[in-house]
């Protein structure tokens, strides 16, 4: 990666693009931010976009589109069935992944819909290196059951494996022996596995599951939806592919698979999602779905406007100068907690800044939801919205016991191309002085618990009047401040 140096010594990361368009931010008073999160049901999911200062929730749908891209939009075809612009996207595709066939869908967990759909049955088991919250929703709700292989570093929060992502090879030779191939419709990686914090897979440990599962007649399936984050960390970390272009990887990664699917509101710098596969049969089995759930062939729930722009996305993640700044970000402020003492995952991954919220408030228990609470207590702090990934995004067992998450984090996202230097200095000094101040944070318990994705709607509140308290810190500290 050729990254500026500066005179000074100062080891920063440079923004490769200058902004042309704006959105004012606004930033509420402390007083009234604890108002705010206190209406929003303590779940940071039903915050009003127009309270929140940085808005670090998530990478979805929310990075931003270049001139590029814009542009591309006043060029679609708009065509109910045969648009030119669905065939310039599928040319795309067909471009980098090197695959035949591309379903459309209208965002990613549309196409964990279909593929659910037409492939997981009562009693299928699905080995992966690690569940997303909605691959598993959608498999469980078909009768399936989800079995996670990842490697024991992958559990850990610190640590220093360069990809913590990969699958433990013994642990899948095992799952396959023990449930019979014929049991297993496929088996899916996750590229830059979100909930351990944007851990990479290595290209090594995608040929190793490669092999085990082709010997054994299986699927191989990818959830590429963060695969650009992991591409740039295959580049800077995996050392026989340091002399290989981001295109050559990407497509040394696809000739492992059979199928690969993505959410384009991370991939591809746009709104939507879809289904490479390889092999006509394997397309045949999904291909009716889509006009069923999506909507036609040629676009799937996605606007024409949507696809050009995801057109010109995915080459523009073929540049190693656009995938570095976001892992270069993240970097920047996971030292930077380091050195402050503020436990974060390590390696730094994708996606976002992880903060360990076991390790930041070892005096919350885990059924209480340390992670959730420091979500509050971080827009208490700053405005700053990120997003709870810990036990509170687990659901319940079929008895109503709720599993401790392995991991529980908050996750401050790195929306692509969104944020300057300063904004993110900001997080980081605010994350900080809460640290300082961790004792008074407290737990939250449940006011109302959906019995589904329960972190996107759920409510709580908090135990004792702990808000008050920072409320009342912030204003000792920070006389005059915002
Ligand atoms: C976001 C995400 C999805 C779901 O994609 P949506 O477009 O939000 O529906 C699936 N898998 C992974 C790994 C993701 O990060």
């Amino acid at each position: 990666m050729a990254q500026v140096q500066f005179f000074s010594g100062e080891s920063i990361p440079l923004e490769m693009h200058k902004v042309r368009v704006v959105q004012k931010l606004s930033l509420l008073p402390v007083e009234q931010r604890q108002k705010c999160i206190e209406e929003a049901g303590n779940n940071t999911f039903l915050l009003k976009n127009r309270d929140v200062f940085i808005d670090m929730l998530t990478d979805s749908g929310v990075n931003a589109m270049s001139d590029n891209q814009m542009a591309a939009m006043m060029i679609a075809d708009d065509s109910y069935a045969g648009s030119e612009t669905f065939f310039r996207l599928e040319r795309k595709l067909h471009e980098i992944f090197g695959m035949d066939f591309f379903l459309p869908t209208h965002q990613g967990r549309a196409a964990e819909n279909i593929l659910a759909e037409a492939f997981v049955r009562q009693g299928s088991v699905i080995p992966m290196n690690f569940h997303f919250t909605t691959t598993k929703a959608h498999i469980t709700r078909l009768g399936g059951r989800v079995e996670e292989l990842i490697i024991d570093e992958g559990l850990r929060p610190d640590g220093n494996h360069p990809f913590k992502g990969n699958f433990d090879l013994e642990k899948l030779r095992e799952c396959i022996k023990r449930n019979g191939a014929e049991n297993i419709p496929f088996i899916r990686i996750e590229a830059g596995t979100n909930l351990i914090g944007g851990q990479p897979i290595s290209l090594q440990n995608i040929k190793d599951v490669s092999r085990i599962t082709h010997e054994n007649g299986i699927l191989l399936l990818m959830d590429a939806s963060l695969l650009q984050d992991n591409l740039f960390f295959i580049h800077e970390r995996e050392a026989a592919c340091k002399h290989m272009s981001i295109r050559e990887i990407t497509r040394a990664v696809a000739d492992e698979l059979d199928i690969i699917y993505f959410s384009a509101r991370k991939f591809g710098f746009g709104k939507g999602g879809g289904i490479c596969i390889r092999d006509r049969k394997v397309c045949e089995r999904m291909k009716e779905l889509i006009p069923v759930f999506e909507g036609f062939l040629t676009y799937g729930g996605m606007s024409v406007r949507e696809m050009e722009a995801i057109t010109v996305g995915l080459d523009e993640t073929m540049d190693e100068q656009v995938i570095s700044q976001g892992p270069q970000f993240i970097e920047f402020m996971a030292n930077e907690f380091i050195k402050n003492g503020v436990p974060v995952v390590t390696p730094p991954g994708g996606l976002g800044c992880h903060i360990n919220a076991r390790e930041f408030l070892p005096h919350i228990d885990a059924h209480e939801y340390p992670a959730a609470s420091l979500a509050c207590a971080a827009f208490i702090a700053g405005g700053i919205r990120g997003m709870e990934r810990g036990t509170l995004s687990e659901q319940r067992e079929p008895d109503g016991t709720e599993p401790v998450a392995a991991v529980e984090l908050l996750r401050l996202a790195v929306p692509r191309r969104v944020f300057t230097l300063s904004q993110v200095k900001y997080v980081i000094d605010r994350i900080i002085w809460l640290h300082k101040h961790r004792d008074l944070v407290g737990g939250l318990r449940f006011v109302e618990e959906p019995s589904v994705l329960r972190f996107f709607f759920g409510r709580l509140e908090p135990i004792g009047d702990w808000q008050q308290k920072l409320v009342q810190q912030f204003r000792k500290d920070f006389p005059e401040s915002l």
